[in-house]
């Protein structure tokens, strides 16, 4: 697909710039770069389980997924991740702590930057289903739904591994997801090696 100069309107073209190929104006100094784009997840402790939101739009229509959404140009992570709890679970959050900030590569899009932070209802918070919401529930980490996006996956892993860790004593809960029907199914581990026997 062809770009042109943001700054005098002329075609771009291909040139090496840091080692990477990109493209660029030969008037001037615009560069067009490949910046990922923020986004963010938020996992929302409630009773001991997680609440998640079932999608009503696309894509993952029908699937479940934690809230969260794109970091706006003025926006602070943690204020656009605030936002998107509202917007798409009506749930007013309070910050825990960051979960961890992950690269999440794309073909035919810019890649992401996921930043998840783990958080608690506000006072008096009633979560309920926003417009991009079919419906909202709590899933304890032993029975979790199939998820929209396996970025979301990753991140309810961690945040499952790192609190069993905190609670060393209690039961470290099984991490167990049901799989998305359109999901490929990953490949079987190879099984363990046998001593080699000589024929
Ligand atoms: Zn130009």
């Amino acid at each position: 697909m062809s770009h042109f100069c943001v700054q005098c309107g002329t075609l771009l073209v291909p040139r090496i710039v840091e080692g990477r190929e990109v493209e660029a104006c030969l008037n001037d100094d615009f560069v067009l770069w490949h910046d990922p784009k923020v986004t963010t997840a938020v996992v929302i402790e409630v009773d001991g389980g997680v609440l998640l939101g079932r999608r009503a739009i696309e894509p993952g229509r029908g699937l479940w997924c934690l809230p969260g959404g794109f970091v706006n140009d003025d926006e602070d992570p943690w204020d656009a991740a605030a936002r998107e709890c509202l917007e798409e679970v009506c749930a007013a959050v309070e910050q825990a702590r960051l979960i961890g900030v992950y690269h999440i590569a794309k073909q035919g899009a810019p890649s992401m930057i996921g930043i998840a932070y783990q958080a608690r209802l506000a006072a008096g918070s009633r979560p309920s289903a926003g417009t991009e919401m079919l419906e909202v529930k709590v899933f304890a980490p032993d029975s979790l739904p199939p998820l929209a996006f396996p970025s979301h996956r990753k991140v309810l892993t961690e945040y499952l591994d790192a609190t069993s860790r905190a609670q060393p004593e209690a039961a470290a809960p099984r991490i167990a997801f049901a799989r998305a029907p359109h999901e490929a199914r990953p490949s079987p581990r190879p099984a363990p090696s046998r001593p080699g026997r000589k024929q």
